[in-house]
């Protein structure tokens, strides 16, 4: 029995996309009395000379610079309170699909759901603004040592391993102790590619990019406009103009009537008069096959 894949699903990433910001420059160095400077230097030394991944470099000094003074999860989370964004959030997130949405789509179950997909703090995110709005938020996590002080990476979504959630996303599969490469069909799948919507901001999203474009979503690069370098701006119309990794470059505002708030709007409503037309196929096939009908 296939489900009824009436769920519109716009998933963001975090840092650069919902926020000017850094989670860990915004929240946690001031909290912790850590020096950006001197703390990204030394991720980018672990990078270059040792080879790490850039999401485990920031995790394993994270941890080396705060030693014994290292917080709990539930203290990494209290941080989330101090993280701010971009114009239009978090009031997006409760605005948007009332206006957009018909009773018709309504009554039909049709409806938009929000994912953040990111390589900084889930538990950071978890305890912003945001979070109420958002029914999935995937992040680095660390686990917790028998004092209950974060102690070893236990869940680490470097830039490539971001698009695992997309996936389990299509497919439903929000626990993550379940096995996101278990075979699905199509039909089963609640969340189909093409009802998905993916907002990224650069180099680091192009494999979400890429799968979500591949499986028929739709894909949008965002920009601070405010950046006086242009390179925000840069990084979004390298990935449009010259590789085709994005069709659509908008300046990150998320207030209504904005640029991407005008293709947002067009894309879910888009999305919503397609779940119609497919459920009108499928019933008119449905007639045509009843018995005594045929
Ligand atoms: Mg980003």
């Amino acid at each position: 029995m296939p489900t009824s894949q009436t769920t519109i699903a716009l998933i963001f990433d975090y840092d650069q996309t919902l926020t000017p910001n850094y989670m860990q420059d915004e929240a946690l160095f001031p909290a912790f009395g850590i020096d950006s400077g001197k703390f990204w230097k030394r991720c980018g030394v672990l990078v270059r000379e040792q080879g790490y991944d850039s999401e485990l470099a920031y995790m394993k000094v994270l941890l080396d610079t705060l030693d014994f003074d290292r917080p709990s999860n539930a203290q990494l989370k209290e941080l989330g309170a101090k993280l701010s964004y971009y114009p239009g959030l978090p009031e997006m997130f409760e605005e948007f699909a009332k206006g957009l949405l018909t009773p018709e789509d309504d009554a039909l179950g049709i409806h938009v759901e929000y994912y953040i997909i990111s390589s900084g703090l889930k538990a950071v995110i978890d305890g912003s603004s945001l979070r109420k709005h958002v029914r999935a938020v995937f992040g680095c996590e660390y686990a917790e040592d028998s004092d209950g002080r974060i102690s070893f990476p236990k869940r680490v979504i470097s830039h490539t391993q971001k698009t695992q959630f997309l996936f389990r996303v299509n497919k439903g599969l929000l626990d993550l102790a379940t096995d996101v490469n278990d075979h699905m069909d199509d039909d089963l799948r609640p969340v189909p590619f093409e009802n998905m919507v993916y907002v990224g901001d650069g180099p680091t999203d192009i494999p979400c990019f890429n799968v979500i474009r591949k499986q028929g979503g739709q894909a949008i690069a965002v920009y601070n406009p405010d950046d006086p370098t242009r390179a925000a701006f840069r990084k979004c119309y390298q990935l449009c103009a010259h590789t085709d990794r994005v069709r659509h470059i908008a300046p990150a505002d998320f207030r209504a009537g904005s640029h991407l708030r005008l293709l947002l709007d067009e894309m879910v409503s888009e999305i919503a008069t397609r779940i119609k037309a497919r459920r009108q196929a499928a019933l008119d096939l449905g007639t045509v096959r009843a018995p005594g009908h045929g």
